[in-house]
């Protein structure tokens, strides 16, 4: 029977670290503080930006909300993110996503300034990522790394699968697994006989939006498990993996509620204190 990860435990410890972190800046006169731009009703995203709201105001960031109505335009988006980067009291800036369909994510994300790029989502942050700089980190891959070394699992020469190559979690995911020496594939909805490779694997990162989309048959005895998904099913929150069947073959699994969500929203408000401190020491 697998190890659950508890992702929920592991995000308040190091949110305690954090706050300490964060008292140092304020003795100096500094509070981070950043700005999430959301755009349009998407319900999911309404919750995930209040859900920082309270983890921001938890570890004694402020956090601004720059609630946009559905039909903004491309060019008013464009003017805030300009506003917010000329901005010095301003350090992190995030686009909240999925945005309409007449938003151009992809231009906002490279207006955002680099310095400012609390999600790491800009070309220039992502392209340091690749070259092991790590500028800074998109939240849910760093907060995945975080939970493997806190359990002590470790990545070198290890066989990864990683369904999903979104530029939030799959890509990220595997720069940061390669950097640390495991063999990684990364799998897509395109990918021909999916369990003829997650059979083989070590560890399997589960990052599709497809619920029960990994089942007991795909995972080999002993294999670690880490669900990203997030999925609602009956009213319920379920994760890509087919928890209670997969469970019992897994050496350790993450749950879903309570796994890698709150460790993303913590990694987040990392990346902003990091930026911070970065920005303040440049003076
Ligand atoms: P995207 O929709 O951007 O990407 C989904 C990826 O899954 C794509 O690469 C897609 O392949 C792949 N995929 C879809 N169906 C299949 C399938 N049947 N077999 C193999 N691959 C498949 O999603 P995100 O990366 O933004 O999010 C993924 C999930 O993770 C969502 O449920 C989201 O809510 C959740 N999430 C959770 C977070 C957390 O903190 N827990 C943080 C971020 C996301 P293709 O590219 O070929 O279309």
């Amino acid at each position: 029977m697998g190890i659950i990860l508890d992702g929920k435990a592991l995000a308040n410890k190091l949110a305690e670290n954090l706050k300490e972190k964060v008292k140092t800046l304020k003795n100096e006169g500094i509070t981070p503080h950043f700005c999430v731009i959301n755009i349009g009703d998407n319900p999911a995203s309404k919750i995930y930006v209040h859900t920082k709201k309270r983890r921001a105001k938890k570890v004694g960031l402020i956090q601004d909300i720059y609630q946009l109505p559905t039909d903004t335009h491309q060019e008013q988006v464009l003017a805030l993110i300009d506003k917010l980067n000329a901005d010095q009291s301003i350090n992190g800036i995030m686009v909240q996503l999925p945005a309409p369909k007449q938003i151009n994510a992809d231009e906002l994300l490279e207006r955002i300034d680099p310095n400012k790029d609390v999600d790491g989502l800009t070309p220039a942050n992502i392209g340091r990522l690749w070259l092991e700089d790590h500028f800074v980190e998109p939240a849910t891959p760093a907060g995945i790394i975080a939970l493997l070394q806190h359990y002590n699992i470790p990545l070198v020469g290890k066989d990864v699968v990683i369904i999903g190559r979104s530029n939030i979690v799959g890509q990220p995911l595997a720069a940061l697994m390669l950097e640390q020496n495991a063999t990684v594939t990364i799998a897509h909805a395109k990918t021909k006989n999916l369990a003829a490779l997650t059979k083989k694997a070590d560890i399997i990162v589960s990052a599709t939006g497809q619920a029960f989309l990994v089942t007991a048959e795909m995972v080999k005895d002993g294999a670690v498990i880490i669900d990203v998904g997030m999925n609602h099913v009956n009213g319920k929150l379920v994760g890509d993996v087919d928890f209670d069947a997969v469970k019992k073959k897994a050496s350790y699994i993450t749950p879903v509620p309570g796994g890698v969500g709150p460790l993303t929203v913590q990694s987040l408000m990392e990346a902003v204190v990091k930026l911070t401190r970065r920005q303040n020491d440049r003076k």
